[in-house]
């Protein structure tokens, strides 16, 4: 059974449609990338299925359950974590604290910091340290850890890569494929075509709010992705 299954997925801003109609499914333990170009809706997918913006029609299910009606914090509760875009951590509390926050009250889970810090070895030695003096991919690691303290089955994250430097993505990459080997859904927004082939286990592409392919790494190549990206075949 997926962990996350969401089902013809329709979201507006107004009058303007951003997702059409959207489905797609993350196994535990797989990574399923969303790509395609700045506006092709990818940021509304995310929080139309995280309850941040509220979906037209169609359906979210988390390990069976239908979520679609529920808040975006009992849809966290469920067991769904979202990682913004920016990250969000507080800039002027240290990596700890900005662990503990995560923490939830109602989910009974394995997560403590220091089992994110025995998974995360990376980020133990940044324990004191101010999150907003970490570079990009250790606050990326740090918003991951927060959102394991919730004990999550999926984890969604915009922009992974948006603005890091390439070890910077490189070290939150470590930690993605570290969540993913935890038997963790994890379902990230991509900019970097290239990267997205060399680590998803299931790709899609999205152009003005349409999937344009859905692909594994396997059966897809970069040529194939950019040209998805704009709508058209290769
Ligand atoms: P980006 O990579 O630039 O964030 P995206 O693929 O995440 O792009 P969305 O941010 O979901 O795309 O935007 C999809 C469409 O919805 C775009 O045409 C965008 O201009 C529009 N849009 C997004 N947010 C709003 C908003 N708050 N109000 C009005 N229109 C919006």
């Amino acid at each position: 059974m997926s962990t996350l299954d969401i089902r013809d997925l329709q979201a507006s801003h107004g009058q303007l449609r951003a997702v059409h109609g959207v489905s797609l499914s993350v196994k535990p333990g797989e990574m399923l990338f969303v790509l395609g170009a700045n506006g092709a809706g990818k940021t509304t997918l995310l929080r139309s299925i995280a309850g941040d913006h509220r979906a037209e029609a169609g359906s979210v299910r988390l390990s069976g359950v239908d979520i679609t009606g529920l808040a975006a914090h009992h849809r966290a509760r469920s067991g769904l974590a979202l990682v913004p875009e920016g990250r969000r951590l507080f800039p002027n509390m240290t990596v700890r604290e900005n662990l503990a926050l995560g923490r939830s009250t109602s989910r009974e889970g394995p997560w403590t910091i220091e089992a994110i810090y025995e998974a995360f070895p990376n980020l133990a030695k940044l324990d004191h340290a101010p999150a907003g003096k970490l570079s990009g991919g250790e606050q990326q690691a740090v918003a991951i850890g927060r959102a394991l303290m919730g004990d999550p089955v999926a984890i969604i994250l915009d922009e992974v890569s948006l603005g890091l430097s390439p070890a910077a993505v490189d070290f939150a990459y470590d930690a993605l494929k570290r969540v993913r080997d935890m038997g963790i859904a994890l379902l990230v927004v991509e900019q970097d075509l290239n990267r997205a082939l060399h680590t998803a286990d299931d790709l899609m592409v999205m152009c003005e709010g349409h999937v344009t392919l859905h692909a594994t790494p396997a059966r897809t190549s970069l040529n194939a992705l950019a040209a998805a990206s704009f709508g058209h075949d290769e």
